[in-house]
């Protein structure tokens, strides 16, 4: 039986399940960081948790609905540790709580607390207020604090080779289909000097892979340490320079905010990876014109075709709708031909879905779902073989790969190749968290396998002061 003094001071259980997209990964484990303090512990078991958080994403109602069934367990879950004398605290985090507010806790009456986006940092005062009250909560403001500044340093929490940084959030697109102008706010670009110190800290604890993370990525404008705006290739000029730090990506990119200094960064700045994510959403211009999207097809094809005579190896990844409001046979069909003309090495494919409050879900010609079904078949058959196509592509050149972690199989470890492909090798672990030369072998349907290149002995290298 524990002791009076080790139940006083034993952690409480978190849990947080991240729905949706990179960018609430990101926020996920900064709530976690908010919590330490307040002596929270993660846990992969919500069974076991004092406090139950759901990030949730509200892009598609599918994303949305998801959230309601999985109150529906985190419900018994809470009631089952009830009857045995444990309390259980339930937060809704992320685009949902943003959107819905009230409704969630109507809707859901297990839930003690609705937190938006914005207010993250507020999240150990909004628990400290729901245990000592007892009261439900819901802060869904923008409030006029930086959230960045207020969230605490980021803590020495799990050792990851590679990080995400959210950079940039919100955004003033307007795309007609879209949420997240509502549900994120109006554009903000993070200061370069927090960006760069953040960098630093992950460097110092073994991360060697940054990905910087904007719902629209490419329109950063961070003011400089020189007084001038900086631009997302500034911002990456500036984080090359750290020496512990060998790759870079970013994500995601709008087509119209692609401007000519960041595509130059593709042939002149080798720890930027050559992999783009550039979503097109489709082919046809009468629907994207419809959709606000800024840019023809033909824009697009002219912008990518830039993007290649500066690093010709590049791996193109892209978002596509099918089924918007009016997209007839034809439209379709010019975004099956735009697809195949690109040929991309990756992408994300979706029905159209109408989100209520944006412009789209009023408009006439809702399509289908039987339509849409169709169409997205169709087109992903197209880009899974255009994927696998390009994983073909690799087999028999040699890549460095950054290595992340152990593989499946005894054994085995896995990594990352310039491209983002995953591959597995057999290689001993102490090459984790490194980049090594591998001999890629063979693709199979989600990974490369590979050999480490013949004569090759693992050294421990010299670690670059930071
Ligand atoms: N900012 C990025 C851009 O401009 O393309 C995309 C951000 S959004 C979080 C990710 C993707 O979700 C979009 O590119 C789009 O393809 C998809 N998406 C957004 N709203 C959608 C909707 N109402 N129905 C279906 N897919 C949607
Ligand atoms: Fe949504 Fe991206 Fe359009 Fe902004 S640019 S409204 S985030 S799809």
């Amino acid at each position: 039986m524990p002791n009076k003094r080790t139940m006083a001071t034993s952690p409480k259980k978190l849990h947080i399940k991240t729905f949706g997209c990179q960018m609430n990964a990101y926020d996920s484990e900064r709530m976690a960081e908010v919590l330490q303090p307040a002596g929270y512990e993660l846990t992969d078991e919500a069974n076991d948790a004092d406090l139950v958080i759901l990030n949730t994403c509200h892009i598609r109602e599918k994303a949305a609905e998801k959230v309601y069934s999985e109150l529906g367990r985190v419900r018994l879950n809470k009631e089952a540790r009830k009857a045995k004398g444990r309390d259980t605290l339930v937060a809704v985090a992320g685009c949902v709580a943003q959107a819905e507010g009230e409704e969630i806790i109507a809707r859901a009456p297990v839930v003690d607390i609705v937190v938006g986006p914005q207010s993250l940092h507020r999240l150990a005062d909004l628990v400290a207020e729901a245990q000592s009250t007892g009261k439900r909560s819901v802060e869904t403001e923008f409030p006029a604090e930086d959230k960045f500044a207020a969230l605490p340093v980021r803590a020495d929490g799990k050792r990851h080779v590679s990080a995400f940084v959210t950079v940039q959030e919100g955004c003033d697109k307007f795309c007609t289909f879209c949420v997240v102008p509502y549900t994120r706010g109006a554009e903000y670009s993070r200061e370069p000097a927090e960006i760069v110190a953040e960098v630093e800290r992950l460097s110092a604890r073994g991360v060697r892979e940054v990905t910087l993370l904007g719902q629209n990525v490419n329109a950063y404008h961070g003011s400089g340490v020189d007084g001038g705006r900086w631009s997302l290739a500034q911002l990456l000029r500036k984080l090359a320079e750290n020496p512990a730090i060998e790759r870079l990506r970013f994500t995601t990119s709008h087509p119209h905010d692609m401007d000519d200094d960041l595509i130059a960064l593709f042939g002149d700045e080798p720890k930027l990876m050559p992999y783009l994510h550039l979503p097109f959403q489709a082919g046809s211009d009468r629907i994207l014109a419809a959709m606000n999207r800024k840019h023809t097809a033909a824009d697009y094809e002219a912008l990518i075709a830039r993007i290649r005579d500066t690093r010709p190896d590049i791996a193109l990844s892209t978002d596509i709708i099918v089924g918007f409001p009016g997209e007839t046979d034809a439209d379709f069909e010019e975004t099956l031909s735009l697809t195949r003309r690109v040929r991309f090495a990756q992408a994300f494919s979706f029905k159209y879905s109408a989100r209520p409050g944006t412009p789209a879900a009023n408009l006439d010609g809702q399509v289908p779902d039987s339509v849409k079904k169709e169409r997205l078949a169709v087109l992903q058959a197209l880009l899974e073989e255009s994927r696998r196509g390009f994983d073909q592509a690799t087999v028999g050149r040699r890549m460095p790969v950054l290595f992340g972690g152990k593989g499946r199989k005894p054994g085995q470890i896995t990594g990352r190749s310039p491209y983002l492909q995953a591959v597995h090798v057999e290689g001993p672990d102490t090459l984790i968290g490194h980049i090594a030369e591998v001999d890629i072998s063979a693709a199979g349907p989600n990974s490369l396998t590979g050999v480490m290149k013949s004569g090759f002995e693992w050294r421990e290298p010299v670690q670059a002061a930071v």
